[in-house]
């Protein structure tokens, strides 16, 4: 008989260590990391974003503190000389980057933490959390995803071109990353994101002596 898992892993994992698991997305611009983070809050609503900081211009719509945080190049530039960053990447004549003491404090206070970034800034987290799990989003094809680019009229021609150049040598770093999916539709990539994060939640260097303690009950 199929059983549904619980939606949220921290509601259905017991005994899980207090710190929370770093989780990064990453995947050309286009291919709907933003969308499926968010379809896959609805299903793990404990599950936290980190929202950046950047030096590129708000879109129509988005909003400084829940987008991103808009700032100029020398406050961003501030901020990295304060360390005040975890990590950043310059990608397309812009700084992004993602504050370090909100998501140090989440994790501490035990919340797992999404983040969506960039392939270098995937691989900077891998190196400094060696538990932090990576999870690379395809495109189902670099047609699909110069239509979606344009679809979503919020750049103009010359930046799509430069994202859609940019997209090939990103898309050829997917193998460094721990999962890869192919983004034909973005609840069936949530879902599939949901099952790698309650399988992370399982993984033996996250659960230390949790024999012990069943042995002890
Ligand atoms: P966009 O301009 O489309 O919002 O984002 C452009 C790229 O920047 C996306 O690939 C997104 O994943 C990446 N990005 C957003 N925030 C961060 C961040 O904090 N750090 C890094 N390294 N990349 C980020």
């Amino acid at each position: 008989m199929a059983v549904d898992l619980p939606a949220d892993s921290i509601q259905y994992l017991e005994d899980m260590p207090p710190r929370g698991m770093l989780v990064c997305i990453s995947g050309p611009s286009g291919v709907g990391k933003g969308t499926v983070i968010e379809a896959l809050k609805r299903r793990m609503p404990r599950l936290t974003h980190s929202v950046s900081v950047t030096t590129r211009p708000p879109r129509s719509g988005e909003q400084d503190g829940v987008d991103y945080f808009f700032r100029t190049v020398e406050e961003f530039e501030a901020m990295i000389e304060n360390d005040e960053i975890l990590e950043y990447d310059f990608y397309c004549s812009n700084y992004y980057g993602t504050p370090r003491r909100a998501v140090e404090e989440k994790l501490s206070r035990g919340e797992d933490v999404i983040m969506d970034v960039t392939v270098p800034g995937s691989l900077s987290i891998l190196y400094k959390f060696d538990a932090a799990c990576s999870i690379f989003l395809l495109p189902p094809s670099l047609s699909a995803l110069r239509e979606r680019l344009i679809g979503r009229g919020t750049e103009n021609g010359d930046i799509i071109d430069s994202r859609l150049l940019k997209a090939v040598d990103e898309i050829e770093m997917a193998p460094k990353f721990d999962y890869i999916l192919i983004n034909n539709d973005v609840n069936f990539s949530a879902e599939e994101i949901r099952y790698i994060i309650l399988a992370e939640k399982l993984r033996a260097i996250r659960r230390p002596a949790i024999e012990q303690k069943v042995l002890n009950r």
